[in-house]
């Protein structure tokens, strides 16, 4: 795509705040001419992928406008307390270590109302990527020694310049392993005698507790990008493959939709065994097309219909007068709770076992360790799988679903088991 760069360009040369819509349309335009002006063939999300995992490649353009900005808010924040417009001359000439200045101690909000709307914009941006990554910019392993923090300890410019001379740019350099270096360590290293009174100051704001959790704490890919690159080469694209890394760890996995339905934490095992479950009964076209139903068929439930077409009715489609979540649509309306009971009942009189009455059973395959030992998960997932046919033939019938009508006949035929209609 050659449209990037020019957009990249745009981005960073005119340093204004975009609306939401503006992304909006250039991606309807870029979908328009990809798939001839017909609707899309396949989701944004998979086009975005890299071509080795079946997708186009498509850029994200806003991930690309935030890296944009979030370039400039590096500079910006990390050349503070040179003057702006000199360093713009010679950004290229001098690039000498100004990381001392990017995790600085933060500055009063005032400052930032007061200037001008696109550093506002830098600074908030920047500000909401580091709260979304969980850590905190101020105060970071990567603050060096000649900080804020350190300056405003009224620690003597001499012992810094020595520290510093001797390796020891970072604050997290102050320590072996699990202790704070002691005075005679720092001594032997920088070969100089260091001021006791510098020394206390140092120690008492490295070890309180609060300071020392921030400093120590495990180096973040993040700020790695920023402290290693000195001139702002290729940052672009460090900083768009962090973004959409992060973007892309919070997408919804089904897993983690029905976790959130279920209102229930599921451990690593029960993933494993939900996936292995789907994965022993995914032989039949059938059964697979089901599973699909089951577990992604969230966009018609009536909430979100209501969603997509913009209307209020968010209500059980079977009029029981609750609102349509995917948990009510699968399992717990009461139009279709005699039905689940019936269900186990003959669940529980063909496999001569007590099973819980949880909906994992019977929507995702979850059993407890005593059903799996004996070896009757398989029949059980037979009969279930023909119930969830039933539920989802009946997915949008008013009213009561019966037993009375369907009867489900579990035997095997390569794998197919049948629900049929009286
Ligand atoms: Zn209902």
């Amino acid at each position: 795509m050659t449209i990037l760069p020019k957009l990249i360009y745009l981005f960073n040369a005119i340093p204004i705040k975009l609306p939401k819509n503006y992304f909006i349309d250039l991606e309807k335009i870029i979908i328009r001419f990809i798939w001839k002006n017909k609707r899309s063939r396949i989701s944004r999300e998979l086009m975005k992928r890299n071509a080795g995992e079946g997708g186009l490649a498509i850029p994200d353009l806003k991930l690309y406008y935030k890296a944009a900005i979030i370039k400039t808010a590096w500079y910006w924040l990390r050349n503070r307390v040179v003057d702006q417009w000199n360093r713009l001359s010679m950004q290229d000439t001098v690039v000498s270590d100004y990381s001392n200045l990017l995790f600085h101690k933060p500055k009063d909000p005032s400052f930032w109302n007061k200037n001008a709307l696109f550093e506002k914009n830098y600074w908030e941006n920047w500000k909401k990527i580091w709260q979304k990554l969980g850590i905190d910019q101020n105060l970071t392993p990567y603050t060096t020694i000649k900080s804020k923090w350190v300056h405003d300890l009224d620690i003597k410019a001499d012992t810094i310049s020595t520290l510093r001379e001797q390796g020891i740019v970072y604050l997290s350099d102050l320590w072996r392993t699990e202790e704070l270096m002691t005075k005679q360590e720092i001594e032997n290293i920088t070969k100089n005698k260091i001021d006791n009174f510098d020394y206390i100051k140092l120690i008492r704001f490295c070890t309180n507790k609060a300071n020392a959790t921030q400093i120590r704490r495990k180096v973040e890919n993040w700020e790695r990008i920023f402290t290693t690159s000195l001139s702002g080469k290729g940052l672009i694209s460090k900083i768009y493959r962090e973004l959409s890394q992060t973007y892309k760890n919070t997408s919804h996995s089904p897993i983690d939709k029905w976790s959130k339905d279920m209102n229930a934490q599921f451990l690593d095992e029960e993933i494993k065994a939900i996936y292995s479950h789907m994965k022993k009964c995914s032989k039949s076209i059938l059964i697979r097309e089901m599973q699909i139903k089951t577990t992604l068929r969230y966009h018609i439930i009536p909430i979100r219909m209501a969603n997509m077409t913009k209307q209020e009715n968010d209500k059980c489609w079977r009029r029981c007068g609750k609102i349509g979540t995917l948990m009510h649509c699968w399992w717990s309306c009461e139009m279709i709770l005699p039905f689940w009971s019936a269900i186990w009942n003959y669940v529980q009189r063909t496999t001569k076992m007590c099973i819980p009455f949880d909906p994992a059973v019977a929507l995702l395959g979850l059993y407890p360790k005593e059903i799996t030992q004996t070896g009757k998960g398989p029949t059980c997932t037979k009969i279930f799988i023909a119930a969830l046919f039933v539920v989802a033939k009946n997915w949008k019938l008013r009213g009561c679903l019966s037993t009375g009508e369907w009867g489900i006949v579990v035997y095997e035929c390569d794998g197919i088991l049948f629900c049929y209609k009286k």
